[in-house]
């Protein structure tokens, strides 16, 4: 493939020589479950992100199920979210033993449109899990004030947006706790699984290191069901090194986005990511709305050109058998067969940008 959806190519060329040192010293150390690079790196990214607690664990989806419970959610509970999303933020939820209820999306920033959650509240509802999608904050006040009229935890999904902002403020920092992932695809990526839950919460804190580590706040003196989801130190050690540049990276993918709207942006049939004046998009994803022809045939002929996409995500969570719902939601429904996420990574060149822009506009006919 000419031109990948995602590639660490340049990244590992970059960081190779770095990165082998430090996991050199990590072995040489001896201490590869939590230590002093997993503690360090927790210091670093809380200092990063503006928060009071910042809690490296195993995984994304180990961190939304993590923090739910450590927010009391559980058995015969409700959770608002999102089925336009990855499977993982309502296999959290049900984890938990509680619901998901799902709200529909904007049509122009897939993100959970916030005046529809209010009728979806019921003595049941416990939470409201907003994703970040694709990079781009949710609009996170309208959800805060609802959960404190209704007396809500909210859990932020900030899988595809490390270092996107809502007015000024990192996203999961904002909640009551915020959810990460390192998988290696996402903008922030170790190289192995990864996540990290944020919190501003002492008892949220306290309850989620207990979860990361068998339920003991003490070494073999359990006192909770928890879960083995430590973060490792060889991943923190990558992590700590790849922080030093999401900043620059995050610019990077807005650089792409420029450039796809330099060359796309008056092109009649893609509808490319609109960003809300209260958000940093971060472009973890490139996702466009194909409205002429067909998203599938576009993404083939891209394909014979060397070009990848990928579709995030072509079947909604609500209708996964898992699930199975058959409930209104216009906008998530429809998009899931139009939406089509175009190649980007930090460094991907204006030429490339242009070389996928020129084999999209030949589709089009232009
Ligand atoms: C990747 C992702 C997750 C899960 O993260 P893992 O580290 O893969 O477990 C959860 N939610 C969203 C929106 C994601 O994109």
């Amino acid at each position: 493939m000419r031109i990948p959806p995602f590639t660490t190519e340049v990244e590992t060329k970059i960081l190779k020589e770095e990165i082998m040192q430090e996991i050199e010293r990590v072995i040489d150390s001896g201490k590869f479950i939590m230590g002093p690079d997993v503690k360090a790196f927790e210091e670093e990214v809380s200092e990063y992100l503006g928060v009071k607690h910042a809690i490296g664990v195993n995984s994304g989806t180990d961190a939304l199920v993590i923090s739910l419970l450590a927010a009391g959610i559980g058995e015969g509970d409700e959770v608002i979210t999102t089925s336009f999303t990855f499977f993982a933020t309502a296999e959290a939820i049900s984890q938990v033993g509680a619901t998901p209820v799902f709200v529909d999306i904007e049509e122009d920033t897939y993100n959970l449109n916030v005046s529809l959650i209010e009728e979806k509240i019921t003595q049941k509802t416990k939470a409201i899990i907003p994703v970040h999608l694709y990079g781009q904050a949710a609009d996170m006040d309208p959800i805060m004030d609802l959960a404190s009229k209704y007396n809500l935890k909210v859990i932020e999904d900030v899988a595809q947006a490390f270092g996107s902002l809502y007015k000024e403020r990192q996203v999961g920092t904002i909640g009551d706790a915020g959810c990460y992932s390192f998988f290696p695809t996402k903008n922030l990526g170790a190289y192995g699984d990864g996540g990290l839950i944020t919190t501003n919460d002492d008892e949220i804190a306290e309850k989620a290191k207990m979860l990361r580590v068998h339920g003991a706040k003490k070494k073999y003196h359990n006192e909770i069901l928890g879960f083995n989801s430590r973060l490792d130190s060889i991943q923190a050690a990558i992590l700590r090194v790849k922080l030093r540049k999401i900043d620059e990276w995050n610019e990077g993918r807005r650089r792409v986005d420029s450039y796809y709207k330099k060359y796309l942006g008056d092109i009649d049939g893609i509808i490319l990511p609109t960003e809300r004046n209260f958000t940093k998009h971060v472009h973890h994803q490139y996702t466009t709305t194909i409205t002429k022809g067909n998203r599938d045939e576009l993404q083939n002929h891209l394909k014979e050109k060397g070009i990848g996409s990928m579709v995030y995500y072509p079947i909604p969570v609500h209708k996964l058998p898992l699930y199975d719902l058959d409930i209104d939601l216009p906008n998530t429904n429809k998009l899931a067969d139009m939406v089509l996420s175009l190649p980007i990574y930090p460094h991907m060149s204006e030429e490339d940008v242009k070389e996928v822009a020129e084999a999209i506009k030949e589709y089009f006919r232009y």
